[in-house]
């Protein structure tokens, strides 16, 4: 599904409304690693960089319940921090991302110097306070050190996006959610029409501002991230309210239309009959058909041996 909805809308933004696709930021899918790399050559794929931070917290949260490898756990948020920081302080050079990356495997034991040619030294204060280093050779530091040099991370952290990301992405999805539930099963136009409406209601509050109070400070809500089970709390900056101007919008609309095209109910009924027949064909139209009374007939004889 992923790359057959990214296969249509290259085609529709490069074929139908002729924009050249310089960049393109997606999260690490393999198919679409492959098809960028193979087939779109012209095209800079770029990772979010909340995909490639989730992807290494996960890595380096199993290999500190690894037996002897606690001491990795200390340096999971770190690491992740590090990783924002690279994504956004190299801008678009790939190998200085790489090489700051790679200091990582020193920093953890405790050197912060002679990292490589591009990256020479880390960029922090002298650390005054101890820490817990991974003493070089012991079994946390090879654990944390085959992470940070995965063959697949080696090739993805320069190619981290340095500006945009898929975060309004996946809030459109979460909204897309809220209008076409997956537990319910809706026909194509119904599913279309809903679709809309979240791209409507996105468009009209996607660039809602952090809400403030009547003394003009500026307003946060708590949240508690799940995956830390209450022993972390952070805040989130509050938006203003959301606004559903497009509803009263979309009534007038429909007010119009009636008066000025559907001037009788057959009219607007048989329109709504060809809109309904446009619609593509099941999933199931390209398999090859099977027989109801083979499969009614294999039923049984399996129900009976039983
Ligand atoms: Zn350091």
């Amino acid at each position: 599904m992923e790359l057959e909805g990214l296969k249509r809308s290259i085609r529709y933004l490069e074929e139908m409304m002729h924009i050249k696709i310089k960049d393109l930021v997606t999260d690490r899918h393999s198919s679409i690693k492959k098809f960028m790399r193979t087939e779109q050559g012209t095209t800079n794929h770029l990772f979010d960089v909340w995909h490639v931070a989730k992807g290494i917290s996960k890595k380096l949260e199993a290999a500190a319940k690894k037996s002897g490898s606690k001491d990795i756990r200390p340096w999971i948020k770190s690491i992740v921090n590090h990783i924002y920081w690279i994504s956004s302080s190299c801008g678009t050079n790939g190998d200085l991302k790489l090489a700051k990356w790679r200091s990582i495997v020193n920093h953890i034991s405790n050197k912060h110097e002679n990292h490589s040619i591009l990256y020479p030294r880390c960029e922090h204060p002298p650390i005054t306070v101890d820490r817990q280093w991974l003493s070089e050779g012991s079994v946390p530091y090879k654990r944390l050190k085959d992470i940070v040099e995965s063959r697949y991370l080696l090739v993805d952290v320069p190619k981290l996006s340095p500006v945009y990301q898929t975060y309004s992405l996946e809030v459109f999805h979460s909204l897309v959610n809220h209008f076409c539930p997956k537990s319910t099963h809706f026909f194509y136009p119904t599913m279309l029409a809903r679709l809309s409406i979240a791209a409507i209601h996105y468009n009209e509050n996607s660039g809602r501002q952090q809400a403030k109070t009547k003394t003009g400070e500026q307003r946060f809500s708590m949240c508690y991230p799940k995956a830390k089970k209450g022993t972390e709390a952070v805040v989130k900056p509050k938006k203003t309210a959301t606004t559903f101007v497009y509803v009263t919008l979309i009534k007038q609309a429909v007010v119009e239309r009636r008066r000025e095209e559907f001037t009788s109910y057959t009219s607007a009924t048989g329109d709504v009959h060809v809109y309904n027949n446009h619609h593509p064909d099941h999933m199931t139209s390209t398999f090859t058909p099977f027989r109801k009374i083979d499969l009614i007939q294999r039923h049984r004889s399996r129900f009976q041996r039983q």
